[in-house]
């Protein structure tokens, strides 16, 4: 009677173990196929994931000309008053131009134009031959800014609507660095209507808010220069 009651007790708790251990086994070899499934399908990805946090250590200055720096103290903002633009729509406007003397302009009077999506990217900046040969520029009828200042067009009237956000954040990124490679003051960004009698960049271009611009990451991942204010309070309690 003895070993009968045993019996049946070594049986059901052989089946109490066998009955736990069976979801166990059957949930692992169910998920394992999806792990290397998933890891497989991004790990070709990852050389991609890496390159722009190398990218970042590289100078912030993606606009760096070849030849030796022009002494620029100025940057001068205008609009197209167009809707639409390019820089080859723009350098075939400006090549039949004349200067006083009657001599032809040398081609587009800019050193940068950013798109808006109707003949060039919105907000593409491309500099123009006058930005990589640091020329002169042809834009702000004042000698003085001609030549110390940096001629930054934005396709699109502004008298009419202000630029499209892709243009706001890529002017604001072109004068952050423009402004600390060069070592020009947030007062020294002017819109062409501070250097001549003219409504250019036009009465919706937010003027002030791009003069103030800082020198953002190009990249997006380049840490601050100076400690941050919660730093500072750190330093002064020690
Ligand atoms: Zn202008």
């Amino acid at each position: 009677m003895c070993c009968v009651a045993m019996l049946p007790a070594l049986e059901i708790a052989g089946c109490t173990q066998q009955t736990s251990l069976p979801p166990v086994t059957i949930n692992g070899p169910a998920q394992q196929p999806q792990y290397p499934a998933q890891v497989s399908k991004p790990a070709p990805n990852t050389p991609l994931f890496i390159t722009p946090p190398t990218m970042a250590l590289e100078p912030q200055n993606p606009w760096k000309p070849e030849v030796e720096t022009r002494d620029w103290e100025y940057i001068v903002i205008h609009h197209t008053a167009s809707s639409t633009g390019s820089v080859e729509s723009i350098h075939e406007l400006h090549s039949k131009k004349k200067d006083k003397s009657g001599n032809a302009w040398l081609g587009i009077g800019y050193h940068f134009v950013i798109g808006n999506g109707n003949g060039m990217p919105d907000g593409a900046i491309e500099s123009t031959f006058r930005w990589r040969e640091q020329m002169h520029g042809a834009h702000a009828g004042n000698n003085e800014y001609n030549q110390k200042g940096i001629g930054v067009c934005l396709v699109g009237n502004f008298e009419n609507e202000p630029p499209t956000e892709a243009q706001l954040a890529a002017v604001k990124k072109l004068v952050g660095v423009l402004k600390t490679e060069y070592h020009i003051s947030s007062e020294n960004v002017q819109g062409h209507r501070d250097v001549k009698a003219t409504a250019c960049p036009g009465k919706y271009f937010p003027m002030s808010e791009v003069a103030a611009a800082i020198d953002l990451p190009v990249y997006g991942s380049i840490p601050p220069k100076t400690p941050n204010p919660h730093t500072k309070v750190q330093l002064a309690q020690e």
